[in-house]
């Protein structure tokens, strides 16, 4: 009998329960008691979900108050030193102190929180375990093992989750010298300790979760796998190692004799792999076939996945398992809530409740035959055959215009060289020319207008009125300033994405389609469901109107094919380029009417194209040719006069320079200052042929820069980039900022780039 289970369940709550119980924990309006009650309720509900989904075993151990991964620093005891001083706080302010840098305990210091970054490729942020001289592990697996016990004790089928040794240590980054792999023999031990505590509350399987065997691997680091796994055997209890997000590919090898009675693997990004996993693996193994997407929203083809299921099923009998492909975390609770989806789109789709409900039809028509589902497999047939063949999907007029691009529609016709010319006489900029990244302070004024108007309190009219008025104060602003290239503030935008989606054919919203980001933070990711047109203009109207203010250039401000792709649930019906591509023709129709009315530079948006990077090296370049040309193509097309800008959030980008090249945007503006112009490592041995401004203050801190500050980060700049290269402004856009930090900011920055342009014209 094939079993089902899974490997996580949201934690946040269909209605994002936990988020508000911990903001109100935060701010002092909750105790601690009621915010683990909210939490024992919200496991509970999520334990019932599953039991009731018919899943043969349940994760425990999935739940978490911030990320699992800071629960692992802590369950091994390893909280940096600089938290170490305050004794009396409780473990759980402690907690959110190391997360946050502040707790609600007035006795714990603020203090610098830990860093945070993405967990593989997908937009949750872990926070990152630290590795000092001090580090010492200390096991405290009672809340571990409490989770546990409250689960056994309500009747469900636990299946603890941990994350494992090896994935724990790479995670994390050592200071002072220290190798992470070198913590392994210390780290060991303590494992060695929590598994037999965990088989002593009688349970039978064990999930350890090693997804770092979805990326290319060091030797020394295969080799840990044999040595930390031969160490970790413990009669009576079965683990089931976890990989997910990738193949396997060569780490297959490394693990496919290690002692441990079950696999799992990914079997959606995988799903070439599993014929030759089946072949190595050896006869008594449990496989657990990851085989419903956990990082998509999109209905299963259950009948295809039958067909193949079935000869694997024959074969494996009950050593077959089936899962979704990794953490049901990063898809939305349930569509169950959904009541204002475009008609028949619904249909299409499977947050993490009907993922569940999925499998279970999958391991009923395993295990009893079809016939006992046919019903379900009936509806789902004709839901895929329904999406396949929708008009919502197809647009006829964009596949055409898709199929028309030769080589010769991704190139701009004349040379940087010569556009910077045209440029240079169409502008008249200065040298060292100044500008910001787009957004000026969202102001509570703005997003009240904003709700108002969304709750039909105020009229389009009074609506556009109030935003027209914004847009007048931030030129006005911008020119009291002396700024030489404007921007128009995007006051009327809630979000970079939303904005254009909400405005594209082929994009849709969900109301409660949330997933977590990092703690409390959630995210609604739009869903790309069909072939991707724009009915009519987006920005022209708001540009236009802001050039109107000024007789300074204006630049208008739109998000990238890369950025919009990446930050939505995108198509699984073809190949990811095809969307951005389609993206890419929409967003260029709107650079030519925007050129078309005057505006002369236009600023294309690709904050997270680096964050589109494959996991695996190898898959790197054909990621960044496509992505390249996607870029290309949405501003393919203008006059060489008009100036292109581009600008990128991180700083982190030797490893890809070459491709930012590629993108020949005439301008791009750059993250750099929290990292104190690091991002010039790259350029020392890559000549960046076209005009870059590096970001001379860190939006992100409510600091104010000086003058002095940022001559001296663009004097650092001018060792490896010609003063002809180089603009200044500040390192993202300022919507998170207020006024009163934007003004004498942008005041230092303007002041700067005169003295500079004194000693250096
Ligand atoms: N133009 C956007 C802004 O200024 C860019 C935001 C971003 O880089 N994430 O807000
Ligand atoms: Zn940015």
């Amino acid at each position: 009998m094939a079993k089902i289970h899974n490997l996580g369940f949201p934690r946040i709550g269909a209605r994002r329960e936990l988020k508000f119980a911990l903001e109100r924990y935060w701010k002092g309006d909750d105790t601690a008691d009621q915010l683990e009650a909210v939490a024992t309720a919200l496991r509970k509900e999520n334990w019932e979900r599953q039991k009731q989904a018919g899943l043969n075993l349940i994760p425990v151990g999935d739940f978490s108050f911030y990320d699992q991964v800071l629960d692992t620093s802590f369950l091994l005891g390893n909280i940096p030193t600089r938290f170490q001083n305050s004794p009396s706080v409780s473990t759980l302010n402690q907690y959110f102190r190391v997360a946050r840098g502040l707790s609600p305990d007035p006795q714990a210091e603020p203090v610098r929180a830990a860093e945070m970054t993405k967990w593989f490729d997908t937009n949750y942020h872990y926070l990152v375990p630290e590795f000092e001289a001090e580090t010492q592990f200390e096991l405290n697996p009672e809340r571990l093992l409490n989770q546990i016990k409250e689960a056994q004790d309500l009747g469900y089928a636990a299946k603890p989750v941990i994350l494992g040794p090896l994935s724990y240590l790479w995670l994390g980054k050592g200071h002072s010298g220290i190798q992470p792999l070198d913590l392994l023999e210390q780290l060991i031990p303590l494992y060695s300790r929590l598994l037999s505590e965990i088989s002593r509350l009688g349970v039978e399987w064990l999930q350890i979760d090693e997804p770092i065997l979805a990326l290319d691997l060091p030797d020394s680091w295969k080799k840990a796998f044999e040595v930390t796994y031969h160490q970790l055997r413990h009669p009576g209890l079965k683990i089931l190692m976890a990989t997910y997000f990738g193949p396997l590919a060569d780490n297959l090898t490394t693990i496919a004799h290690l002692p441990v009675e079950g696999l799992h693997i990914d079997a959606v990004r995988g799903r070439d792999e599993v014929t030759i996993v089946l072949d190595k693996i050896s006869g008594y193994k449990t496989i657990s076939l990851g085989v419903i997407d956990g990082r998509n929203i999109w209905r299963s083809d259950l009948n295809a996945l039958l067909q193949w299921l079935k000869p694997i099923h024959e074969k494996l009998g009950d050593r077959l398992w089936l899962a979704p492909s990794c953490s049901l975390l990063h898809v939305p609770v349930d569509l169950e809530q959904e009541d204002q989806l475009p008609e028949g789109v619904a249909g299409w789709l499977s947050f993490a409740q009907q993922k569940l409900e999925e499998l279970n039809i999958l391991a009923i028509a395993l295990n009893d035959g079809e016939d006992k589902v046919a019903g379900q497999l009936d509806v789902n047939a004709s839901a895929i055959f329904n999406r396949r063949h929708s008009s919502l999907v197809n647009n006829v007029s964009v596949k055409e215009k898709l199929a028309q691009l030769g080589d010769d529609s991704f190139f701009r016709s004349d040379t940087f060289e010569v556009r910077r010319q045209l440029q240079h006489q169409a502008l008249g900029l200065p040298l060292f020319p100044t500008t910001t990244i787009g957004s000026f302070p969202q102001t509570a004024d703005i997003r009240r207008q904003r709700q108002q108007f969304k709750s039909g309190e105020i009229s389009q009219e009074q609506y556009h009125q109030a935003m027209q008025e914004e847009i007048r104060k931030a030129v006005a602003e911008q020119e009291a300033l002396d700024i030489d290239v404007l921007v128009h503030g995007e006051a009327e935008r809630n979000d970079m994405v939303e904005y254009f989606g909400e405005q594209l054919d082929g994009y849709c919203f969900s109301r409660y389609g949330w997933v977590q980001s990092y703690g409390s933070r959630c995210v609604k990711p739009p869903i790309i469901y069909g072939d991707v047109a724009r009915p009519k203009a987006m920005t022209v109207a708001w540009t236009q109107f802001a050039q109107e203010q000024t007789l300074r250039p204006m630049k208008g401000m739109l998000t990238g094919p890369i950025t919009m792709l990446q930050w939505s649930f995108v198509r699984d019906d073809q190949p990811r380029e095809q969307t951005a591509w389609q993206i890419a023709l929409a967003l260029q129709e709107e650079v030519l009417d925007l050129e078309q009315a005057g505006i002369r530079i236009i600023q294309m948006d690709e904050p997270a194209l680096r964050e589109g990077l494959p996991l695996r090296k190898s898959e790197w370049k054909n990621y960044l040719a496509w992505a390249t040309r996607a870029f290309r193509l949405s501003v393919y097309g203008v006059q060489p006069a008009t100036q292109i800008h581009t600008h990128m959030c991180y700083s982190e980008f030797n490893d890809i320079i070459g491709a930012i090249a590629e993108l020949d945007a005439d301008v791009i503006t750059i993250e750099t200052s929290r990292s104190d112009m690091e991002l010039l490592d790259a350029f020392v041995n890559f000549s960046y042929p076209n005009d870059i401004g590096p970001g001379v203050y860190d939006i992100h801190s409510p600091n104010i820069p000086t003058q002095r500050a940022i001559v001296e980060l663009m004097e650092k700049a001018l060792k490896h980039i010609p003063a002809q290269q180089l603009w200044i402004n500040p390192d993202c856009g300022l919507k998170t900022r207020g006024w009163d930090e934007v003004r004498p900011a942008l005041r230092a920055m303007v002041n700067a780039a005169k003295a500079l342009r004194l000693r250096h014209e």
